[in-house]
């Protein structure tokens, strides 16, 4: 049988997609370059004045100082070009939950693409973590940002999260019935087991584990031998596991049962984590999310005197301030989708406040999560061969860390997934 060229043409074209996802769209196939008047190529290099990035595809193919970078014929010039570029944010605390996402195989693509800018891209953030959704849902959303109809970010998801039996928590109350009643609450390790292969099967990218959760006169713990049980399943199958921590006695428990991140800091917990347990966090590898902003938002809501609301706020600070002076890793997150208020600039401050350096919460936000990804060789850098995930600021971080916020343009995989210009 004779293809004519034109058949070929498209083949190649839908292999390509295939391959690589829609982010090898026909404007992508030539060179584009970004310009920026400081360039952090990593938290752990000194920037560059006059930067360059030469983007081809969905790669880095060279970036540097203006007069070390050769710029290829034919390239275009991107309308991001500005004050400052660094590697793509990653948000590993995010939510896609809520009517606004329902049904978001099915919803016009703008809504989606404007929602997702509102909440994500417009923060800088290339990469998000979901930790707990409606699975089925948010695949859905992904499929249609993989396949260029919605404008987003690279989506990671834990799908439905694991509960203790009857251990949904006083704080998820308000969420339709339709969508508690979906939650697995596995009551024995096997059960647990279950429903780990069935999140990852469908393409889940790893486990969460609401290890304790508070109900109207106890906390419900979920036993350790069925968080063990999930954590060695999703081990085995190369996935991360992170856990819902609530108290000191939640950390040890997420400690013995393997888990890799906590998903918060033991918020509200007013008491120092002991050094032990702080020790052996380190020792073990665990990261952590601090989600400092979270715990103002929630004491507002439970209308908690507000002289009392410092105080806490300084113990969970504290918390995360002892941790990382002794080595812990730290990763960005902030629970937006969970929190209706999505500006992170808050969080920023308290991480400062939290001792940690504007290029430490860079590291928060890049090479952190690549490294606990173990996509350290694929991401979280500005450097030729790198996925081509960049954020222009306004202004520059070093000097304010509320400037992180201050986003013009977010870059996922070579498509720019949010210009600030493009909302003007
Ligand atoms: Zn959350």
């Amino acid at each position: 049988m004779n293809f004519s060229l034109s058949q070929i043409a498209r083949a190649a074209l839908v292999f390509t997609i295939a391959a690589h996802g829609p982010v090898q769209a026909a404007d992508q196939s030539e060179a584009l370059v970004l310009r920026g008047a400081k360039l952090y190529v990593a938290p752990d290099r000194a920037p560059i004045a006059d930067g360059v990035v030469v983007m081809l595809g969905n790669k880095i193919v060279a970036a540097g100082a203006k007069d070390t970078v050769k710029i290829p014929a034919g390239a275009r010039e991107s309308q991001c070009s500005g004050p400052v570029i660094a590697a793509g944010f990653q948000n590993s605390h995010v939510h896609f939950i809520g009517d606004a996402w329902n049904n978001a195989g099915k919803q016009p693509a703008q809504d989606l693409s404007k929602r997702i800018a509102d909440m994500l891209t417009r923060y800088g953030y290339a990469t998000v973590f979901d930790i707990a959704s409606d699975r089925d849902n948010t695949l859905a959303l992904r499929a249609r940002v993989e396949r260029g109809e919605v404008a987003g970010p690279r989506i990671l998801t834990v799908g439905l999260p694991l509960f203790p039996p009857n251990g949904i928590p006083i704080y998820l109350d308000h969420f339709p019935r339709e969508f508690l009643n979906i939650l697995p609450q596995p009551a024995t390790p096997e059960a647990a087991v279950k429903v780990v292969r069935e999140n990852l099967d469908a393409g889940a990218d790893g486990t969460k584990l609401f290890i304790a959760t508070p109900q109207p006169k106890e906390i419900r713990r979920m036993p350790a031998a069925i968080a063990r049980a999930a954590a060695d399943e999703t081990h085995r199958r190369g996935k991360l596991i992170i856990a819902h921590p609530t108290d000191i006695q939640g950390v040890q428990a997420a400690l013995d049962a393997g888990v890799d991140i906590l998903a918060h800091t033991t918020l509200g917990v007013e008491t120092p984590w002991p050094d032990e347990l702080r020790r052996e966090a380190v020792r073990k590898n665990l990261s952590v999310i601090p989600t400092l902003k979270l715990m103002e938002y929630e004491l507002k809501k439970e209308n908690v005197p507000p002289a009392v609301v410092p105080r806490l706020v300084a113990a969970s600070v504290d918390h995360v301030k002892t941790f990382a002076a002794a080595g812990g890793q730290i990763l960005f997150g902030t629970d937006v989708g969970y929190m209706s208020d999505f500006d992170p600039t808050e969080e920023y401050v308290l991480m400062a406040r939290a001792g940690l350096t504007p290029m430490q919460i860079l590291a928060s936000l890049t090479t952190a999560p690549a490294a606990r990804w173990k996509e350290g060789d694929r991401r979280g850098r500005v450097e030729a061969g790198m996925d081509a995930d960049l954020v222009v600021l306004d202004a520059d971080p070093a000097t304010d860390v509320a400037n992180f916020s201050k986003v013009r343009c977010t870059i996922s995989r070579g498509r720019t997934i949010y210009s600030a210009q493009d909302k003007k």
